[in-house]
């Protein structure tokens, strides 16, 4: 087990605690997989009682770090279900669309796969105190591994720009919260500068341990699909950890030959953060940050950290990348809440722009698509009301108002009448 920069090759080992390579360039873990491994053993795992082999990651150790038994800190994570919707299928264009609701991790979003590998690996060092950037969800999910594990935690936020749920849950964990006067791009830099300067470690996707974790959210999947492979796995993407996770995940795979073919990987972004769509329309030629604003406050990014591990994603699986409106993930948004799921908006762009993708001819009608839903619905309920009750409501047809009423049988009946035709 290695590390290594992905810009000049440069190998470092496993347990030295660093951000980048001297040369800037990111790091990538390198498993050293060289032996065929069967997939028995992850099934043979599933409903063991085991605490390793009850968590949706560490049941995968064989693709992750090995890091030793007693630093490992789990809550335990994964085991995320997996939704069979006819419904958004049909609304999406596709004849197969499965949702993979990661937001039903312990703290509500993706972050806690990354998150247990990190913060174990942050104990196992030794580290005296644990940072992060954030827009929320990664906050959350540091507090709570921070505390589990017993290391301080301080997160840097963008003040006034995270819902009140992710600040909230960030609080009680018990962070120490720094409000910065700027977006999170500014925040994300900072807190860099400041794990340089003061030793601090790291828990940004930046940390290739983080990366490690988040790849077992497609070993999940296609464990949930009986090791059967989609065609396509779309998601979304802001700080485009995830979607270098995903790449990763499918060169391990690959290396301990339980697949052959990768399925194509599809990124969507806000159409007001959207460097990597931007790229991705030169041909990877050019890549400029850009101020971000979207109403899909996770993906509110507008220099991504780890743009050359997705672009390798997109890559290495003939991939593609969308952009969605808010208008769009917003509807999207409704009609996976309403279909009795529910997500936070970051996550609607998955299907938005999964049903884009479509109508654009670039993923057929016939395909069988898995999605992922990266946060969950609690997370952010100021925009739900926003969007069923707020300005421009009464033209949305899946405004859902609730009525105001006296308490009489005749007044109810009126209501009724409208309640039985939804
Ligand atoms: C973090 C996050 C994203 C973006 O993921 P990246 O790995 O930064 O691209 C999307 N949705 C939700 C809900 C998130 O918390
Ligand atoms: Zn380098």
């Amino acid at each position: 087990m290695l590390l290594r920069c992905m810009e000049c090759g440069r190998e470092y080992p496993a347990n030295e605690v660093r951000n980048r390579c001297d040369c800037g360039g990111l790091l990538d873990i390198d498993l050293g997989i060289t032996s065929p491994l069967a997939t028995d053993l992850f099934d043979q795992r599933l409903g063991g009682r085991g605490r390793l082999d009850q968590s949706g990651v560490w049941r995968f150790r064989e693709l992750l770090p090995t890091i030793p038994g007693d630093a490992i800190v789990t809550k335990p994570e994964g085991n995320t279900n997996l939704y069979d919707v006819e419904s958004l299928a049909r609304w999406a264009g596709v004849e197969r669309l499965v949702l993979k609701h990661e937001g039903e991790n312990p703290t509500g979003s993706f972050k806690d796969r990354g998150m247990t590998v990190a913060a174990s690996h942050a104990k196992w060092t030794g580290a005296r105190i644990v940072a992060c950037a954030s827009t929320g969800n990664t906050s959350a999910s540091v507090a709570s591994y921070a505390a589990l594990a017993g290391v301080p935690s301080i997160v840097f936020v963008p003040e006034g720009k995270i819902s009140a749920a992710k600040l909230g849950q960030t609080i009680a964990y018990g962070a120490t919260i720094v409000q910065i006067r700027g977006d999170f791009d500014a925040a994300m830099k900072l807190v860099e500068q400041a794990s340089d300067a003061y030793g601090i470690y790291l828990l940004n996707s930046i940390n290739p341990f983080r990366m490690e974790g988040q790849k077992t959210i497609l070993f999940d999947l296609l464990q949930q699909l009986e090791w059967a492979l989609p065609d396509w796995v779309v998601l979304p993407g802001g700080n485009l950890g995830n979607s270098s996770a995903l790449g990763r995940a499918l060169i391990d795979l690959q290396a301990a030959g339980i697949l052959a073919e990768p399925p194509r990987v599809a990124v969507i972004q806000a159409a007001g953060a959207s460097p990597f769509y931007e790229a991705f329309r030169s041909g990877f030629r050019s890549f400029e940050p850009m101020e971000a604003e979207t109403v899909a406050s996770a993906i509110r990014i507008g220099n991504p950290v780890s743009y050359a591990r997705a672009r390798r994603t997109i890559e290495i699986t003939n991939g593609a990348v969308e952009i969605v409106s808010d208008t769009e993930l917003l509807d999207a948004k409704a009609m996976i809440d309403r279909a009795g799921i529910g997500c936070e908006p970051a996550s609607a762009t998955t299907l938005a722009g999964l049903r884009k993708l479509v109508q654009a001819g670039t993923i057929a009608p016939n395909a069988f698509v898995a999605g992922i839903l990266t946060g969950n619905l609690m997370k952010d309920t100021e925009a739900v009301i926003d969007y069923h009750l707020g300005a421009g409501s009464d033209e949305r047809p899946l405004a859902n108002k609730p009525v105001l009423i006296d308490p009489t049988l005749d007044a109810l009946e009126g209501v009724l009448a409208g309640a039985l035709q939804r």
